[in-house]
Order: structure tokens, then sequence, then C-alpha cells
């Protein structure tokens, strides 16, 4: 065995002495050295057409689990290591988890890369070196608290490259320094890279909670994703970002070309760039420039522009689809300016139509609008997704550019998101069907006719219960919390925001909480699982987590309803955590309002996990209850048709819900002096006011049949046979959300790598 060989070698020159005798930490370095130069040894896929996917973030999680089983060590590694008295589980507790993304775009970046590299398709990342992340979030006395989140060591993951490209800001140059991460491929011998610009002389951390100069661009524009843009300099500081990123990005997309001696005329047969929603959007007009700085005509360089570049859009929340005032751009390019009013006029030129300008009459720039005039595709992400942004959002686009719009529903890897994380459920499945569906996830479709063997279901409850108690151990260790394992595990884990309604979820809680000080008790009891930042300046989210922590603290504390309900927040939810989660998990919460998720991927883990979906008709929940079947899902609420028409006219009232017989007595549960005593009035008040007259992503609309369902579900999960029956065929036909599957479609219909 080749590797064990240069593993002893690496242990003796750095440690002298043997494996089994070394730490935790040295053994964690090791094997990270060791899988650096196996992946450094593979070449680049070489297949014709290069793409380059651009993104804000990359959600990578940790990687040591997730190369070696790349570079096909993965089994040989863990039986060493346990020969040795570790486990690959506790080494890689050592490895501090990269904060270069937060929620599902970004995971949804990490995952395409996983699947490009598998599919020996020559795909690398363009994003920037982020050094404290989001933020590292913290939970005390019933709020958030933000601090730095910092990953990046002496020895890790990234590969220090001599690459630099100047970026020009309007008041000063940058370097932009390039560091790489190999991204080895599953099942090939080769290996892209996900390559993160950062600035030369990085801040170091702030001391205290995640404030910093924000006009420090040259020492913090890689401090923070997404800076609080509250004020005028935290949105310069986002701009500045962006710009540093595809000016670089597309520079050295330049140099690539340069260097296979072909000529930038060409530019769009050899190269594809996809630009992960609209933060990546002043490529168009950067690599335009640097077309025209070469010699191009302006309409040779926007034909090779808008025949490289396609853009993936993610949402038809009006607050996330960016515009920027000219001024900024003006401050932070003001080179790009005449480019983008030049785009601006010739869209105009040929559409007048008002909804369609890249340039408003405010002068603001609407980053989307840009996008799909000069890509030569808009996808969306699911296929509910994709139809609202044809026939509502984007309308007057779609109409007349129907031949870019297509539809790209997400995906998520299974070799992170079942092979690695569940290796139990994996071997049931390589024992039923043979092996193959870690090849091709399509495969798992054959699990289905295990759905009547008894021996194959109840290894199913088994490996779920045997996954619950091992998060039980997690939720101990960390927090120091116990939980039941043989209570239902409810769990919702995404970013809080208000259209994922987890206050519909807090409401629910409240309902069972009350149920149960009336004496009416549930069959078993039930452990209601959350984990979610809140964006430091989004206030409603704030006080979502401050009612949740509420609530958990009131029923902890209480023993009358503590044995039947209780209440886990994990803090700082991320990669980690989810890997740890979503293997434990009996219902998955997939709750959005209808119409506003655009896809979801966290649905897609539980469900190959063999989690039970209870969600609404959005996203891809739409898909998963097209394939799992009536069955084998819980769904309620509002049709996607009828909120959009409930928008249009304005016929949505708060108060006609609230004024239910049980409803009003949830809500106003917010501000009993019972919880009020436990937490901060002006926030548990502000929320409560929200709900009663504003509620705008109607959590009142749906509470009563959401309850009403999860209720339902509570009781079917007593039938642990029929329950069984529901988990096979959620995993069995979660095929085809693997990522392999979408970015084979990206492949064919959107880049033509080969
Ligand atoms: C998958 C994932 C998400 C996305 O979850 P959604 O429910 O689709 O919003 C967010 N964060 C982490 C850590 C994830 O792994």
């Amino acid at each position: 065995m080749e590797f064990q060989a240069r593993l002893n070698e690496i242990i003796k020159e750095r440690y002298r002495k043997p494996l089994a005798k070394c730490t935790k930490a040295q053994v964690y370095h090791a094997l990270l050295q060791l899988t650096q130069e196996l992946s450094a040894q593979r070449p680049a896929p070489d297949t014709g057409r290069k793409l380059y996917y651009f993104s804000a973030e990359f959600l990578i999680g940790k990687l040591l689990s997730n190369n070696l089983l790349a570079l096909g060590i993965f089994d040989q590694v863990s039986a060493l290591l346990e020969k040795n008295g570790f486990t690959l589980a506790e080494i890689e507790e050592q490895e501090p988890e990269p904060s270069l993304g937060n929620g599902g775009l970004g995971r949804l970046a990490a995952c395409f890369l996983d699947s490009l590299a598998a599919l020996g398709l020559p795909g690398d990342g363009v994003g920037l070196n982020y050094h404290y992340g989001l933020f590292h979030q913290y939970l005390r006395n019933n709020k958030q608290e933000e601090q730095p989140d910092p990953w990046i060591e002496e020895q890790g993951w990234l590969i220090p490259t001599d690459v630099t490209f100047p970026v020009q800001f309007g008041s000063q140059t940058l370097n932009a320094v390039m560091w790489d991460i190999a991204v080895p491929g599953a099942n090939t011998q080769t290996a892209n890279r996900l390559h993160l610009f950062d600035v030369e002389k990085p801040a170091a951390a702030p001391t205290d909670g995640i404030d910093f100069d924000k006009g420090d661009i040259a020492h913090h524009l890689t401090s923070f994703l997404y800076p609080d843009d509250s004020d005028e300099a935290g949105r310069l500081l986002r701009v500045y970002q962006q710009y540093f990123m595809v000016s670089a990005g597309a520079q050295l997309i330049l140099k690539e070309l340069d260097e296979k001696g072909i000529s930038p005329w060409n530019l769009c047969d050899h190269v594809a760039i996809q630009i992960n929603d609209t933060h990546p959007s002043m490529v168009l007009p950067e690599l335009t420039r640097l077309l025209l700085e070469r010699g191009l005509s302006m309409n040779d360089a926007l034909h090779q522009v808008a025949h490289a570049c396609a853009y993936t859009n993610h949402t038809i929340l009006a607050e996330a689809l960016e515009k920027w005032p000219m001024s900024y751009i003006e401050r932070v390019a003001p080179q790009l300016v005449p480019i983008i009013r030049e785009m601006d006029r010739r869209a105009k030129s040929v559409f007048p139509d008002p909804r369609m300008v890249i340039i408003d009459h405010k002068d603001v720039v609407h980053m989307a609008h840009m996008d799909i005039h000069y890509t030569y595709s808009t996808n969306g992400v699911a296929a509910l997704h994709t139809e609202i942004l044809k026939t509502s959002e984007l309308k007057p686009f779609a109409d007349v550019y129907s031949y870019k719009f297509n539809n790209k529903t997400n995906g998520v890897t299974f070799r992170r998101w079942l092979e690695v994380c569940n290796p139990r459920l994996a071997s049931l499945i390589d024992d039923c069907i043979g092996s193959e569906w870690r090849r091709d996830a399509s495969q798992l479709e054959n699990f289905a006719t295990f759905v009547r063997d008894p021996k194959v279901l109840s290894a199913m409850l088994d490996i779920k219960d045997y996954n619950k108690q091992q998060l039980a151990k997690v939720l101990k260790q960390r927090q120091n919390v116990e939980v039941d394992p043989q209570s239902i595990f409810d769990i919702q884990v995404k970013r809080l925001h208000e259209y994922k309604r987890q206050q519909m979820n807090a409401l629910y809680v409240i309902k069972k909480y009350l149920d149960i000080k009336n004496g009416i008790l549930p069959t078993r009891p039930i452990t209601v699982i959350f984990g979610a930042k809140a964006a430091p300046a989004y206030v409603m989210a704030k006080h979502i987590i401050h009612l949740i922590l509420c609530l958990r603290q009131l029923i902890e504390s209480d023993p009358q309803v503590r044995p039947w309900l209780r209440v886990v927040m994990v803090e700082n939810y991320n990669v980690s955590w989810a890997e740890k989660l979503i293997p434990a998990c009996d219902i998955s919460e997939q709750i959005s309002l209808a119409s506003k998720e655009a896809s979801g991927t966290g649905n897609m883990k539980f469900m190959a996990n063999g989690a039970v979906t209870l969600g609404t008709m959005d996203g891809a929940n739409v898909e998963i209850a097209q394939l799992v079947g009536r069955d084998n899902i819980y769904t309620f609420g509002a049709s996607s048709d009828r909120v959009i028409q409930m928008y249009a006219n304005h016929s949505y009232h708060p108060q006609e819900f609230y004024n239910r017989p049980w409803v009003k007595e949830v809500v106003d549960f917010i501000v009993s002096p019972t919880l009020v005593a436990l937490g901060d009035e002006t926030c548990l008040r502000a929320l409560w006011n929200d709900m009663k007259t504003k509620d705008w992503f109607m959590a009142l609309l749906d509470v009563e049949e959401y309850t009403a369902v999860r209720n339902r579900l509570l009781s079917d999960y007593e039938d642990r046979t029929e329950w069984s029956k529901k988990m096979l065929i959620n995993t069995a036909k979660s095929g085809f959300f693997s990522s392999d599957r979408t970015i084979a479609q990206y492949n064919h219909d959107i880049w033509h790598l080969d």
C-alpha cells in the first residue's frame, strides 16, 4: 500500500515516533500533508472548454474525510487509524471548519465543485478567502452573540501560489493574492481547484465582536463574508469585495487563455463562466473591459462575454435581488461605469420596456437584469422556482428571451451527505443493491424493492436509533444537553429567515406546551431541534431566535412538560453540525411559505438519510413529493399560486387568522408574563406585534393546517413498520437529487465542457 509507506515517512520526518504514539493533532496534520501531496500529483482534467464557477461563498465543510474518499483511501485510512487506537471521526475533530460561506447557496457551490471533479470535468471555483467568515454564533442570555470565526492555520488546506493580479479601485490599487484549495475528484485521477483571492496584508481579527473599520479596504476587504450592509460603508465594502473577486477572476481567465495560446477573440469557445446569484455579476463589464484593453471592439467583447457567461437565479425575494447605485460603482470601479452605461444603452435600444432596464431612472444598477441581458443562460434552481421566474418575477425577460431560461434542480453530493455522514446506512444499501450507487446515485432506486423486506426495514430503524444516540452524545458533549434518543427528533436547521418560518415551528411548540399543561400528552416525547444563524442586522430574525431560546428555557425548567417536549438549539449551526444532525433526524421541517424557497437543499440531504419531510409545496419539496408519493411525505399549506395572488391583491390580513380560537392564545403567549419573565420584553413584543399586524410571510395563514398535519405525522410515527417503509422509500427515491445529476445537466445544456 503506497500511501501507507508515505504516511509512515511523513510521520517519521515530522514526529520521530510511530503513529500510535502521536497526538490526534499530529495524526491530523500528517494526514493533511498526505492528502495534499496525493491531490497535488493529480492533473487537471483537459477536455476542451473550461468552467469557472464564480461564487461569493463556498461552504465546503471540513475536507479530510471528503478528500480521503475522493482519493480512494478512505477505508484504508480508517482501518489503519483504528489499528492504532484512533477513529477518523476524532481525528477530523482537529480540523477547523472553513468559514468561506454560510447557507444553501454556498453549500450548493461546494457540492458542485465536488461533482465537477468527480465527473472529471474541468471546472474551478473562484471566490474570496474570508478570514473570519460570517461570524461564529454564541447563544448567551437567550440571544445570539457574534464573534469572528477564524479558521486559517499555519498548516491547512490553502495552497499558496505565486499568482497575483492588480485590482484597480477608484481610490487605490490592491494586489489580489491567489490561494488555492485542491478539489480531487472521486472516481477519477484528476483534480480541480478552488481559487480564493485575498488582500496582501489581511487584518487581524477584531477582538470583541465583529465590528471593524469598514473603510479600511486594504486590510479588511476579505475579513468577513457579507459585512453588515445597514450603513453605506458596509454596502460599499460589499461592492469592493465583489469587484475584487471578479476582476482577479477575470484576469485569471485571460492569463490561462494566454498560457494555452488561445486568442481572446475565441474566448467563448474555451471558457464558460457560471455566475452564482448576482454577487459576481460585475464579471460581465469587467471581462468586457479587459477584452477592450486587448483590442477587441465593443461588439466583439460583448459577444464573447455574453457567450461565455451564464447566470443562476436563487431567489425571488425583492430584498435579495441586488441593486447598486451607480454612485457606488463610480467610487469602487469607475472604469466600469462607461461600460455598464453602454450595456444599458444597447439593451434599452432593443427592449425599451422599463421593467427590463439595467440602469433605472434613479441611476441604480439592477444586477440580475444585467445578467439576463448579457448571458446566454438564466437558470432557476427547482422546477417550481423556474416556473415562477418565467411567469411572474422575470416574465418580461422570459417572454423575449425564452431560449435563455432553463431549470436545473439543485442537488447535493451523496459522497459527503450519505457515504461519509451515514456509513451504516451506506453499507446497508451496499448489502441490498451492491455499491454501484456510490458512483451513480440513480441506482438507489433499486433499494425500493426492499420495502417489504422486514430485515431491511428493521435495519433502517436500528441505524436511525444508532445515529440518534450518536447525536445525543454530541449534544451532551458540546452543549451539555441531555436528549432522549427514544423521543422523536424533529429538526429544522437552516439560516434564520422569516420566509423559512422558524416562527411557525415555534408557535407549534407553544401549542404543544399549552396542551401538555392542560393534560393532553403526546404519545411519545418530542425533541424539537433548531439550528440557525440570523444575519447580524436582521432584527426580526434575532427576535425569533430569542423566542425559541426563551421557550427552551421555559420548558427545560418545567418538570411537568420537560418529559414530553424538549427544545434544543444548536450553537453555530454549520456543515459539521449538519453531518451529525441529518442522519439522526426523524422529521425534516421544510415549512417555507410556498413560492419563497427557491429550492432548498437541506430537504434533499434529510430525505437521503431516511427522514420524512413535513413541508409546504415549495421549492424542491414539490419534486420530492412527486418522487416519493403522497404516503411518504406530509404536505400542508397554501399553494404558491394562492400566495402569489394574495401578495398581488394585498388580500392577506393576519388579524383574520389571529382571531381564530387557539391561534390567538398561542400568539399571545409570546407576550405572556410567563415568557416575558425569561426574556427581553421589547423583543418579544416587537415579534408579537409584527405577527399580528404584518406577518409578511404568512405564518398564521398556515399554522392551523401545519399543526394538524404535524400531529398526524407524530401519531403515524407509532406504526414503526409503516414508518420504516416511508424512511426506506425516501432514501431510495433521493438519487435524483445527486449534484452529479445536476452538474451533468448543467454540462449538457449550458457549459458543453466535453
Ligand atoms: C444544506 C445546508 C444548508 C441549506 O439548508 P436549506 O434548508 O436548504 O436552507 C444550510 N447550511 C448548511 C450548513 C447546510 O449544510
